[in-house]
């Protein structure tokens, strides 16, 4: 990732309205009740948005429009089933509540979305390095480093790997930023998303510059903002080769709030990175 090429991104970032809802997902409430058979306006979006998290195989041609086919019945049930709310099939409530609710950029289900190639990918050392390369300037690498250094140790502590900060001027093994929406690796930043990460071992952790982060979501200018430091702990989880986990308590789990911590894993982050990594 060259930094260098994102210096114009600065100059448009600081214009731009701060927003936290989803353009794409405007009309969203006036979908709720539509069910297969059904032609609605905006149904394509809801198609995208499935698309995008995992939820339509990848080796069927899918037309994203607005007509409520077999397919995306399949996939809003999966989707459904995923967050373990009621399996209906259609487009209630529950599930508009869970579309707008903010989240992580990588996908839950792996095998249609190639863009993030994953699965059974892990490091074939157990010692890493990570470095800090920003975009944007957020943090400094300096503000940065000791809430890397907490979220790598969460990991460290119940695994056999190792991670340690890159002398400067060498090559780092884990590359951590803040960037813009479109900052060149092919997965531009959805208006949802706090930060995708990939799978071993390619090593890449982006955060979206443009949510509002804090180190301290209790402190007093914390309210609303997103912590860094779980956002990390989950991001790391992907660098390492864990996919999203389908229980709400787990650090692995794909949504997220601003002004709250998850940064303690479950025993179900801590099954899932000892099968990864048998003693
Ligand atoms: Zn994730
Ligand atoms: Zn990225």
């Amino acid at each position: 990732m060259a930094g260098k090429l994102f210096g114009a991104f600065l100059i448009l970032l600081v214009l731009l309205p701060f927003e936290i809802n989803s353009q794409e997902f405007k009309s969203l409430q006036n979908l709720e009740g539509a069910q297969k058979g059904d032609i609605t306006n905006g149904l394509n979006q809801v198609k995208k948005y499935l698309k995008t998290y995992g939820y339509y195989h990848h080796d069927i041609e899918h037309t994203l429009d607005d007509q409520f086919d077999d397919s995306l019945e399949s996939a809003l049930k999966a989707y459904q089933g995923y967050l373990g709310i009621d399996v209906t099939g259609k487009i209630d409530s529950g599930t508009i509540g869970a579309m707008l609710t903010p989240r992580c950029g990588v996908p839950d289900h792996l095998v249609s979305n190639y863009n993030f190639p994953g699965g059974r990918f892990k490091w074939t050392k157990r010692s890493l390095t990570w470095s800090v390369q920003n975009s944007v300037n957020v943090f400094s690498e300096d503000e940065l480093s000791p809430v890397l250094t907490a979220a790598f140790k969460s990991w460290a502590d119940v695994s056999q790997l190792k991670f340690a900060k890159a002398s400067k001027g060498t090559r780092s093994d884990i590359r951590i930023g803040f960037f813009p929406k479109d900052h060149g690796d092919g997965n531009p930043f959805k208006d949802g998303e706090f930060a995708h990460a990939y799978y071993p071992q390619v090593g890449w952790f982006h955060f979206n510059s443009k949510w509002k982060w804090t180190f301290d979501p209790s402190g007093k200018d914390g309210k609303n903002k997103v912590d860094v430091q779980s956002i990390s702990v989950h991001e790391i989880g992907h660098l390492i080769g864990l996919n999203h986990s389908d229980l709400k308590s787990a650090v692995m789990y794909a949504y997220f709030a601003p002004g709250i911590t998850k940064r303690d894993l479950t025993q179900d982050d801590k099954d899932g990175i000892q099968a990864l990594y048998p003693k």
